[in-house]
């Protein structure tokens, strides 16, 4: 919410976002200089009140943009820097660093401007690639957001080295109760370990919400699209229902339908059949 108001203080009109427009608000200039291999800037607050941040210039543009926001977003938030983690690792980030990597997120993928965009196109990582080039944002940070924001029953898993690392779901998986735990190895058949393991395949393809999904005794078709990162050995999967709504689970399906037979003479016809028919 920080963020958006932010946003709506400097009121970016164009796409990708001017992250200058974002440091400039808080006085801030950027400058460019070779860093650290593991760091990707820092920032200082000057005598006069200004700051100055400095990104890595050895990094590509969408990571120097989102280390931009993620500075502004110390300064915004009051959060003290903790950079001794590397910022790749998802496994070892602190609460404060995750903190500002969410409102980055939101500098780079305002909400008011990506979430119509979202809505516009079917799930995939063609869709997500698409707009993270619009954005000139990562895959990741588009990803992870493209999950959250989706009307659709969706997730967006982040493995490393083939586990689990991270997991964004949308508002209507979250409802369903679908979660790919943290710490689980991707499904060994799954396109996702697939593509970990050299194939060349490319998605969507069918998947087994049951080997995805904690717990899971729904039915409901679900989808998988896959990329993998080689050079940082990440798996960026995005997993999608077929339909926007699924099924009850097993044991309020039964009791709606003896409630439903008890009232009514049988007809054969079940309320949910076991194989819909199927859009492709
Ligand atoms: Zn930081």
């Amino acid at each position: 919410m920080k963020a958006r108001a932010f946003i709506a203080a400097v009121g970016p009109s164009v796409l990708p976002v001017p992250v200058e427009a974002y440091a400039a608000h808080i006085g801030g200039t950027v400058s460019a200089e070779p860093l650290g291999d593991q760091e990707d800037a820092w920032s200082v607050r000057l005598p006069d009140g200004t700051y100055r941040i400095c990104v890595n210039c050895g990094q590509n543009s969408r990571r120097q943009r989102f280390s931009i926001c993620h500075e502004v977003a110390h300064v915004v938030l009051g959060i003290p820097a903790e950079h001794e983690a590397p910022s790749w690792s998802y496994a070892r980030r602190a609460p404060g660093e995750v903190a500002c990597d969410v409102f980055a997120s939101e500098l780079l993928l305002p909400h008011k401007m990506f979430k119509p965009k979202v809505d516009a196109v079917d799930p995939g990582m063609d869709a997500i690639a698409s707009l993270a080039d619009e954005f000139d944002a990562s895959l990741i940070a588009t990803a992870s957001r493209f999950a959250t924001f989706s009307r659709e029953l969706c997730a967006f898993v982040l493995s490393e080295a083939g586990k689990v690392r991270f997991c964004a779901r949308s508002t209507s998986l979250r409802a369903a109760g679908a979660l790919v735990r943290p710490g689980t190895m991707l499904p060994s058949d799954s396109l996702s370990a697939r593509l970990r393991r050299g194939d060349t395949e490319t998605g969507p393809v069918d998947a087994e919400p049951d080997q995805w999904f904690d717990d899971w005794t729904r039915s409901g078709y679900l989808y998988e699209d896959s990329r993998h990162i080689g050079q940082w050995d990440q798996t960026l999967t995005l997993l999608w229902f077929e339909n926007e709504e699924l099924p009850p689970p097993p044991a309020e399906r039964e009791r709606w339908e003896s409630e439903r037979t008890g009232l009514r003479e049988l007809d054969g016809i079940l309320p949910w059949p076991d194989k819909a028919k199927r859009r492709r």
